[in-house]
């Protein structure tokens, strides 16, 4: 009798419902359980039928800790229940006083413990839930504090591009990849002119804003993918991955174009604006080449582009 609305509400609460229906559809199943037992006891001519009734309590079993109601639902179900058990025993007459009682004690003994259970089953999964949703934010927390540290740690506070930490650490990784692929590496090292002079003349602020700047046009003139990062000071660094010659020199051009399109005021310098002086050193990766190689001789570079009047781009390639 049970079986066609039983089936039915399992298909319902299997395809998903919301929360309040689904508890309800399942607490009903409890108390019709109750009323279709109750029904074929009464209704049944078997000598000790009445014995059926001392069964009747498993059905609580079922609907409070099998089916795991939620507590408010598993209360209203075997109030309910427990309510039309003891009407039906007491109105049952052929049951004997002893058995009746019998049943009482049961369906009641029952009912209690089984929502005691019931209760403390849903408190323990709330505290689960609760400390699972607890360690999920904070290793969420923990995450995003840790990406914060590490992109400080990283970056130059004063102009916002890669620092050297960060530089010397993708030095190495660029280094390794144009070994992968057997291409060259370009390092553009580009020093401010007369900066010291600019920094006397205009203060140390505004010497700040002059290299926020210089970054800014710095990263703007190179390619993507390319690491622009402050070395220190008013020296600046590009890493050139997968750039050829003319592409490297093409590029430290474009950069020192830049600087000098900002035409920022540096009065007193032959130029009358901020400028920079660009040293490259390209090459592939071979076994006599290093990348403190490459780096010494971007800088010697550089020095020969300050030696021949500054605002200039001097390049040399390393040969394997
Ligand atoms: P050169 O053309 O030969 O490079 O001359 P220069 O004056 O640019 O070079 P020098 O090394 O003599 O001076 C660099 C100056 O850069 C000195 C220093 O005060 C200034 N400087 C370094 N870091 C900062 C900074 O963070 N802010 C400011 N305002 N100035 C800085
Ligand atoms: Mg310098
Ligand atoms: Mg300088």
């Amino acid at each position: 009798v049970m079986m066609p609305f039983g089936l039915t509400v399992l298909w319902f609460v299997h395809r998903g419902m919301a929360g309040g229906w689904r508890e309800a559809m399942m607490a009903s199943t409890v108390v019709l359980a109750m009323v279709i037992s109750c029904w074929v006891m009464h209704a049944s001519s078997m000598p000790y039928s009445y014995l059926d009734a001392l069964l009747f309590s498993f059905i609580l079993v079922v609907g409070n800790l099998f089916y795991s109601l939620r507590f408010p639902y598993a209360l209203g179900a075997t109030t309910l229940s427990v309510a039309i058990m003891l009407y039906c025993v007491a109105t049952y007459a052929p049951m004997p006083m002893d058995i009746k009682r019998l049943a009482v004690f049961a369906i009641v003994a029952k009912a209690l413990f089984t929502l005691l259970a019931s209760y403390r089953l849903e408190q323990s999964e709330r505290l689960s839930y609760l400390l699972l949703l607890k360690e999920t934010l904070r290793a969420g927390d923990f995450q995003r504090d840790n990406q914060q540290l590490t992109h400080l740690s990283q970056t130059d506070p004063l102009t916002g591009l890669a620092n050297r930490r960060q530089l010397e650490s993708m030095v190495e990784l660029y280094w390794q990849r144009a070994m992968e692929k057997g291409t060259p590496l370009g390092v553009a090292i580009i020093d401010i002119d007369h900066f010291k002079a600019y920094n006397d003349a205009y203060g140390h602020l505004q010497g700040d804003q002059c290299l926020c700047r210089v970054a800014r046009a710095l990263r703007q003139h190179s390619r993507p993918g390319h690491l622009v990062a402050r070395f220190g000071g008013e020296e600046f660094v590009v890493l050139m991955q997968d750039a050829d010659e003319s592409q490297a020199k093409q590029a430290g051009e474009r950069l020192k174009e830049g600087v000098a399109a900002l035409a920022l005021d540096h009065q007193g310098v032959e130029h009358g604006c901020v400028t920079v002086s660009v040293g490259i050193a390209i090459a592939t990766p071979g076994p006599l080449i290093s990348t403190v190689r490459l780096f010494s001789t971007a800088d010697q570079a550089l020095y020969q582009a300050k030696r021949e009047g500054r605002n200039r781009c001097r390049m040399v390639t390393l040969s394997p």
